[in-house]
């Protein structure tokens, strides 16, 4: 029995785990992976006291920070249910099940996929959601990145110097993301952007030999190596079957991170708090730990 379970450990998970251990907290961290997100992020310019650090260097420091604590962590560990029942929060996992006063849901968001033929059959066979882990398997290669947003782009920019050439498609009439982003994608000689163009199937064999795509009415195939798909996020909430959400899935949460059922927070992506960024997470899981140990000192 635990005062507190965290469920996930990226950015919000982590920074819940250093305060409550600070609080001197009796808790449990599940989590399916360290690092989340932030883990994949190619180059993050955004988190203060860094102008520049790598996903995987930042989600390093978080990690290191994690484990001076001594903290409990069950990782590799997926959450399938999460259920208040009386005064208790069940957390059910496929290995067993915990109990705990409170719990703060920090699952975050997981990619999109694009549901088109070939999608499946190729996956991890020349097709990725993960630029930051495969991106060097492409060297001088052809590619397609789909997607037209921050993700995206984000892609392209790890791709540059390792594609031959990238193609960027894109589904609306322009790219959106961040304008410094996008320029350095709008400048590169290596990507071709098309806008305005559906990927309708993905081509190959053993692997990727192409992807077939529509263009002002027209099907055509385009002959690549490489696809990686970048359409966007989705949030990981759907284990936690009663907690009330908006329509896009994300759980609702007030300024206490509390949502509508008593002693389950959330923090991070997972919720509807506007913007999702690293240095976001870390505040909102920071103030989930603060107001999970007010509200178990009111419970005593
Ligand atoms: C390619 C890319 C680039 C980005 N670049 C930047 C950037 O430059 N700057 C910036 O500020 N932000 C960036 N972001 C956004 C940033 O990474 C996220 O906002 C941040 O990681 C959110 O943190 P989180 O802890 O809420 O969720 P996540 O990072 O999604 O972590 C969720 C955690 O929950 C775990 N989990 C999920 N489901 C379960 C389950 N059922 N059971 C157990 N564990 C579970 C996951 O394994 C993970 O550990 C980027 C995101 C992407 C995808």
């Amino acid at each position: 029995m635990y005062d507190l379970i965290i469920i996930g450990a990226g950015p919000a998970g982590i920074t819940a785990a250093v305060y409550a251990a600070r609080k001197r907290m009796s808790f449990l961290v599940i989590t399916k992976d360290i690092g989340g997100q932030a883990a994949i992020s190619g180059a993050v310019e955004n988190y203060t006291g860094y102008q520049f650090i790598s996903g995987p260097e930042l989600t390093a420091k978080f990690e290191e920070h994690l484990r001076g604590f001594g903290i409990e962590v069950k990782e590799n560990e997926e959450v399938r249910e999460v259920r208040k029942i009386e005064d208790l929060v069940l957390v059910k996992t496929h290995k067993g099940i915990y109990q705990a006063k409170t719990a703060i849901i920090a699952s975050g968001k997981k990619s999109r996929e694009l549901n088109i033929p070939g999608e499946k059959e190729f996956k991890n066979r020349g097709l990725t959601y993960c630029a930051t882990c495969d991106a060097p398997l492409f060297a001088g290669k052809e590619v397609a990145v789909i997607g037209g947003g921050n993700s995206a782009l984000d892609a392209v920019l790890q791709l540059l110097k390792i594609a031959k050439r990238i193609y960027l498609i894109n589904i609306t009439s322009s790219l959106g993301g961040d304008p410094i982003m996008r320029e350095k994608v709008e400048e590169s000689k290596v990507v071709t952007i098309l806008n305005n163009t559906q990927v309708t199937a993905i081509l190959g064999d053993k692997m990727v030999t192409g992807i077939k795509i529509k263009r002002e009415g027209k099907e055509e195939a385009i002959p690549l190596q490489g696809v990686f798909v970048e359409i966007g996020l989705t949030p990981n909430s759907e284990f936690a079957k009663d907690v009330e959400k908006n329509q896009f899935g994300e759980i609702k949460v007030n300024s206490y991170n509390e949502t509508n059922i008593p002693g389950i927070f959330a923090s991070g992506d997972v919720t509807d708090v506007p913007e999702k960024q690293i240095i976001i997470a870390c505040g909102e899981g920071a103030k989930a730990a603060l107001n999970v140990f007010r509200y178990l000192s009111t419970k005593k």
